[in-house]
């Protein structure tokens, strides 16, 4: 081994091909598990790589509960469809994810009274309180659950426990990726790889351009034992007192949104998307093991209180911490177009949108790294400012722009081109087709599928 100061040099090793596929995902979040699912519905065989022991990524192990920013307040209507709204039919027939009936989306207090607490509102509108609108609270077992059926049924070759590490590339080409597993190191050789890492981790390696982004990080927890039509009786009916303790909460936990708990499908469990922690580095393990020690804190600290104060936790006590740390904003792809936050308040249009969002539209530039061929980019990392990220990185448009790089793959294989040099109105035709929404036609979506009609109808929490 040689020393160089600061640095050792490891030496040169042979590594075992453990693996090939046309497409390679890496990272089973909701952004790399559309793109996989995408990928192997239009053909191609696909290798899926995670590095921890469940698909879902922050929707599952982050124990990220809403999905939301999938509603369109200036054309009034579900923005995001495709497979996420197949993740969210296949929860809700097992009772494991609720949204609000197209009949109670608006401005109706009555509404909100209902609703306001599972999160299912529109976070940007000024009004107070917030128009309820589609979006749905889910369970996280289920999201995993779903996953994991949807890349069985479609072939799709799982690797889980495998820790992506380094990017193969040659000749300014990606050839695949280097994992670190239990049983060594592993090649996985690929024609087209997806990074799907939320961190840039594939993209980074390659050597393209990139920029480094951080937002709030959070020890997202769940509470058990909550009496939660107790609780919502105390705030309904002292909201003085409810005021003053819900002021004293926040202050423990150091950071939080409006509502510090909201419900879940399972009688009793709620979840927290706190304590919120500033000025931590998502990439350093330094950083990451103070979010975990202090978020803890925080949590065990918010306990005790409530138990003592709160009408309605008085029995409440912590199920889980969620195994994967709250990490927003790291590395952020500066690709062939990186999307401003102008953009998105403009509700700027392209003409290759392929994602849509809440109210804005995605080129498929933002998927494109620049310098290399056979690397697409999909979800929290991709090409975006700093600011236009943090209010464009929710799970649905992730899981929209996944579905984009998944059909955008399998259409360049099948073409015999580069990723780069993929028909886009084809891309458009064939997302519209499997009843995404590209966002590239203006006004309503006439060539869209109707959404299945019990989405619209079905009787809800
Ligand atoms: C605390 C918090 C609250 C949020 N609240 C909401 C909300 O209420 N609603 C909403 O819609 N969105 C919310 N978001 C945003 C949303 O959760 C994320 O932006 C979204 O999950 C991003 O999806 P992704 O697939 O791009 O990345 P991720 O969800 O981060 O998934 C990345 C996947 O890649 C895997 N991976 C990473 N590195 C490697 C590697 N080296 N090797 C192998 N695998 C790897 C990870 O394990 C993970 O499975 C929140 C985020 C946080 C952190």
């Amino acid at each position: 081994m040689n020393m160089i100061s600061d640095w050792i040099q490891e030496p040169a090793r042979d590594v075992r091909v453990a693996a090939q596929a046309n497409v390679v995902v890496v990272g089973g979040g909701p952004a790399g598990l559309s793109a996989a699912i995408a990928a192997a519905r239009n053909g191609a065989e696909v290798i899926l790589l995670e590095r921890y022991n469940h698909l879902g990524g922050l929707a599952s192990g982050g124990m990220v509960l809403v999905l939301d920013d999938m509603w369109d307040n200036h054309l009034h209507e579900i923005s995001v469809r495709g497979t996420c709204m197949t993740f969210i039919e296949r929860m809700a027939a097992r009772k494991l994810a609720y949204f609000p009936r197209a009949d109670e989306w608006g401005d109706d207090p009555a509404s909100y009274r209902k609703w306001g607490r599972w999160g299912t509102f529109d976070f940007h509108s000024q009004k107070n309180p917030h128009p309820v609108c589609f979006a749905a609270a889910f369970d996280p077992d289920a999201m995993k659950r779903v996953a994991l059926e949807m890349v069985e049924s479609l072939g799709i070759k799982l690797r889980l426990h495998s820790w992506f590490s380094r990017t193969l590339v040659e000749d300014g080409k990606v050839r695949g990726v280097i994992c670190e597993t239990k049983s060594g190191r592993e090649a996985i050789l690929a024609d087209v790889v997806i990074d799907a890492t939320g961190d840039l981790d594939v993209a980074a390696s390659a050597g393209v351009p990139h920029v480094g982004g951080s937002y709030i990080t959070t020890t997202v927890f769940r509470l058990g034992g909550v009496d939660t039509e107790a609780a919502e009786r105390f705030e309904a009916e002292d909201p003085e007192t409810f005021a003053a303790i819900d002021r004293q909460i926040k202050r423990i936990l150091g950071g939080s949104w409006g509502y510090w708990w909201l419900k879940t499908p399972l009688p009793g469990v709620v979840w927290c998307n706190c304590p919120h922690m500033a000025g931590l580095d998502g990439l350093k393990p330094e950083d990451l093991t103070r979010a975990e020690m202090q978020g803890r804190s925080h949590i065990h600290a918010v306990v005790e209180f409530a138990r003592e104060k709160l009408p309605g936790f008085e029995n409440c006590y912590v199920i889980d911490v969620a195994p994967q740390t709250g990490v927003r904003q790291t590395r952020l792809l500066q690709g062939e177009y990186v999307m401003t936050k102008e953009d998105l308040a403009q509700r700027t249009r392209f003409s290759d949108s392929i994602a849509r969002g809440r109210d804005y539209y995605m080129p498929y530039r933002v998927l494109l790294p620049k310098e290399i061929d056979n690397l697409l980019v999909a979800g929290r990392h991709y090409s975006a400012t700093s600011q236009a990220q943090k209010m464009s990185r929710e799970i649905p448009p992730c899981m929209a722009m996944g579905e984009a790089a998944g059909v955008a793959a399998a259409l360049a294989l099948n073409a015999g081109v580069t990723v780069r040099d993929v028909d886009v109105t084809a891309l458009q035709k064939t997302l519209r087709a499997q009843g995404a929404d590209p966002g590239d036609q203006s006004g309503r979506n006439a060539d869209i599928p109707p959404l299945a009609a019990h989405i619209d109808a079905r009787e809800a929490a």
